[in-house]
């Protein structure tokens, strides 16, 4: 969702294309004031992406949202509770073919269902007042809906999305959910609320609920697109399209900061937006071998690093020509491929890379991280 005034045109579109160049495919926008709807009808046809009108207490914006041809309205049903208005924007919507999203928020539910609810959000009451909106819609022969029941409490919004998921009054003909929006609402600032919403998000992903999903993070939200492109990415639910950095979280045995070479490689290559798995491992000892599957990687030893693809070693290089290093093979395996890269290899690297192992073992010994010494601790405990 852009943070920007939406009347600001210019800056609400240069907002939208670097949220759409981080990974969103649909993009919300507050329509709170008639200069906004005004300022819709200048964005959406320059929008890489649909735009959604996000309304919350005037139904007349909704109306105006869509002469100015947003892509789908989202509507709180808390915040706009007569009858005649929800009804009034769904025909409107239906004669247009425009979706709405019923956007429950556990914080702005209708007072009713609080008090018939012990006075408290439960998912029930969110549940139950999607299914009053839907009711109006379907009064005027409007279907065209996605729901989203978003609370930040995670285990309360989990269980929301179970109860709509399962109901059969939001199934269509065949049995199946109406499209569901996923999202933890108020996460909060990251790291923390990365992992509030990441743990609602991805659980219900992966009981095979939702269809979009929003992070709603304290940040720039730049960073919310980044990290729903990540989420989809990482559970298999979106293709690779950038950069996926892996990095060992060092120990005993790294002979480099893995952390600074990792930032280091990430601000290097993500720019580059090449669908490749990059390594970043703090030894040589067993870096390749413990990332064996990356495309790509780095492992630190005696000042140098070890380059190696699909775990076999390609190069040895200085360790200061590491991250240059990688940003080379990324470029030569994104335009040639992992065959090819391959083929580019070394022929002396891999002896040079043993040798450097040998070396290493016999620096420091097979047990680098004292394990053993802990683990006599332990058994004399
Ligand atoms: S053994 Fe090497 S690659 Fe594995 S965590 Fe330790 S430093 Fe990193």
């Amino acid at each position: 969702m852009t943070t920007t005034k939406t009347a600001d045109v210019e800056g609400t579109l240069a907002q939208i294309y670097a949220l759409a160049a981080a990974g969103a495919d649909i993009v919300r926008c507050t329509c709170n004031e008639i200069e906004a709807a005004e300022a819709l009808a200048h964005i959406v046809p320059r929008s890489p992406v649909p735009i959604v009108a996000d309304i919350h207490h005037q139904y007349r914006m909704a109306l105006a949202a869509l002469e100015a041809g947003v892509d789908c309205l989202r509507l709180n049903p808390g915040n706009i509770r007569k009858p005649a208005h929800i009804k009034a924007v769904a025909e409107a919507c239906r004669d247009r073919g425009v979706p709405i999203r019923i956007g429950v928020n556990g914080g702005s539910l209708d007072p009713d269902l609080y008090d018939a609810h012990g006075g408290r959000v439960t998912p029930e009451a969110m549940v139950e007042s999607a299914r009053r909106e839907l009711a109006f819609f379907h009064e005027v022969g409007f279907a065209d809906v996605k729901i989203s029941v978003k609370a930040s409490n995670v285990p309360l919004m989990v269980e929301a999305y179970r109860m709509l998921a399962d109901d059969p009054f939001f199934a269509d003909e065949e049995g199946r959910s109406v499209p569901l929006h996923l999202g933890v609402t108020e996460a909060g600032p990251p790291p923390a609320g990365l992992v509030k919403a990441t743990a609602g998000l991805a659980t219900l992903l992966l009981e095979g609920i939702g269809d979009t999903i929003r992070y709603s993070l304290t940040a720039d939200p730049v960073e919310e697109a980044r990290a729903g492109r990540q989420l989809l990415e990482a559970l298999g639910l979106r293709e690779r399209k950038g950069l996926d950095l892996i990095a060992c979280p060092s120990c005993g045995r790294a002979e480099v900061d893995v952390i600074e070479v990792a930032a280091n490689a990430q601000a290097a290559l993500e720019s580059l937006a090449i669908p490749i798995q990059v390594a970043v491992m703090g030894c040589v000892v067993n870096g390749p071998g413990e990332a064996r599957e990356a495309d790509l990687g780095i492992a630190a030893g005696r000042r140098r690093g070890h380059l190696f693809v699909k775990g076999k070693v390609v190069k040895v290089v200085p360790e200061d020509e590491m991250v240059d290093e990688l940003v080379t093979w990324a470029k030569l395996i994104a335009d040639e491929g992992i065959e090819e890269a391959l083929r580019h290899g070394d022929a002396t690297a891999e002896d040079e890379a043993a040798r450097d192992r040998a070396a290493l073992l016999d620096d420091k010994g097979a047990d680098a991280n004292h394990a053993e010494e802990r683990v006599d601790v332990i058994r004399r405990l």
